[in-house]
């Protein structure tokens, strides 16, 4: 191909398109390239063949090797692949190029239409609750779509393609059809043939590589950075590594974090750890220590003070080593212990075990009764209870209760019925 000398064609268009003498300075074609582009811009109103056309002779005059060509040998010298390719570039790319695709104010209305942004995926990723303390990074192997490296997503051995006859190369097609007297209804849809590209590409003509479908498949291994403290629900986002397409801003690759349920930390009210531990009856009255393996590894010594009772069901802290901060890992948040008291079985005690301990227990709050009073009182007997059951009941109650809202009577201190239990 580049063994011949091209015939000579014409020279003067571009420069005639641009309104320029064949002289001009690169400053000078600048200048009417600008002026000419913003007054025939499609968005605009102006003709878009004429927009193309400016953007082309732009292209080929505002590259030195390029004009060097089209000047000795015009512009099917340039087709014939001596100036790279020439043609093929998106107009609405060389003139936000130029503009900063900001032009009208309007923040890229012609990339609305002509560089459609490609969507973000979403990957949920799972992290225990140990690199979340202590930070970690993850290699994960993805595979995307990428532009085709053998024909940079042109699909096509030459670089060509040719418009595609169902859509007029405008990549939607328009159906109408009368729904009535006189009324007229108009539908546009995605042209079938040609998926919206708009073009088509002849079988001989097509690349190897991606079968002229422009992107092949592509293994990408990226690194997750999980920084110390970052929570579940947060997003880690690669800008721009989603699938590439031709004429598309490329989506975003989001990975969002799911913390895995740890067997005995919860995380609670942003960076505070909770954690639940058992004390003995004993432990609990008499003092207790214990260690405590933290999420690093470290173990914990804790221990209650000297002559400290600990309550069922009591709450107690160490301050800063619970989660780290994002982003501000030397501060931590809170430690929260909840103690729950497991006490000795029924019967485990002698009645001299019990005088004994009564002997050392504060007195009973409640008064001794009489005799005259005890004949006062009725006998009950105590049956168990257990949680289960009074979870049941509870749930029968709150079925009552919605049951009762419907009939919209909203008074809450009312009593309500409840069914007869037999
Ligand atoms: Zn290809
Ligand atoms: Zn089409």
């Amino acid at each position: 191909m580049f063994g011949r000398v091209p015939k000579k064609s014409d020279n003067t268009k571009f420069y005639e398109v641009l309104g320029v003498p064949k002289s001009a300075s690169q400053d000078e074609l600048k200048k009417a390239y600008k002026k000419a582009a913003i007054k025939n811009h499609p968005d605009k109103g102006g003709d878009p063949e004429k927009f193309k056309e400016l953007a082309h002779a732009y292209e080929v005059l505002s590259d030195p090797e390029k004009r060097d060509i089209y000047d000795q040998y015009g512009e099917d010298a340039l087709k014939e692949g001596m100036g790279g390719g020439g043609s093929s570039h998106n107009p609405f790319d060389i003139f936000e190029s130029f503009f900063g695709g900001g032009a009208f104010g309007g923040g890229g209305s012609s990339r609305g239409r002509r560089q459609k942004r490609g969507e973000d995926v979403v990957h949920a990723l799972k992290v225990s609750l140990e690199e979340l303390y202590n930070g970690t990074a993850k290699k994960l192997s993805l595979s995307r779509n990428a532009i085709c490296s053998k024909c940079k997503g042109k699909g096509s051995k030459s670089g060509a393609f040719s418009r595609c006859y169902g859509c007029q190369g405008t990549g939607m097609k328009i159906t109408t059809r009368q729904i009535g007297l006189g009324m007229i209804q108009q539908m546009q849809h995605v042209c079938p043939e040609c998926r919206g590209s708009g073009e088509m590409i002849s079988d001989r003509d097509r690349c190897p590589q991606c079968k002229g479908n422009k992107v092949t498949q592509e293994k990408k291994v990226l690194e997750v950075h999980i920084e110390k403290g970052m929570r579940g629900g947060q997003k880690i986002t690669f800008e721009g590594q989603a699938d590439e397409a031709p004429d598309t801003i490329t989506g975003d690759i989001v990975f969002v974090l799911e913390q895995k349920k740890h067997p005995k930390f919860d995380r609670k009210f942003g960076d505070d750890l909770y954690v639940d531990h058992n004390l003995s009856l004993t432990e609990a009255l008499c003092g207790f220590q214990f260690a405590l393996t933290h999420l690093d590894g470290r173990q914990l010594l804790i221990k209650s003070n000297p002559g400290e009772v600990i309550k069922p069901g009591q709450y107690k802290a160490i301050n800063d080593e619970g989660m780290p901060h994002h982003q501000r890992p030397f501060m931590k948040g809170k430690l929260v212990i909840q103690f729950h008291v497991i006490f000795p079985e029924s019967g485990v005690f002698s009645p001299e075990q019990c005088r004994k301990i009564e002997s050392i227990l504060p007195m009973r709050p409640s008064k001794h009764l009489t005799d005259m009073e005890l004949d006062d009182c009725e006998e009950t007997t105590l049956h168990d209870v257990s949680a289960e059951e009074v979870k049941r009941r509870k749930e029968r109650q709150h079925r009552h209760r919605e049951a009762y809202d419907e009939d919209d009577d909203d008074d809450e201190s009312a009593p309500r019925v409840q069914c007869a239990q037999q």
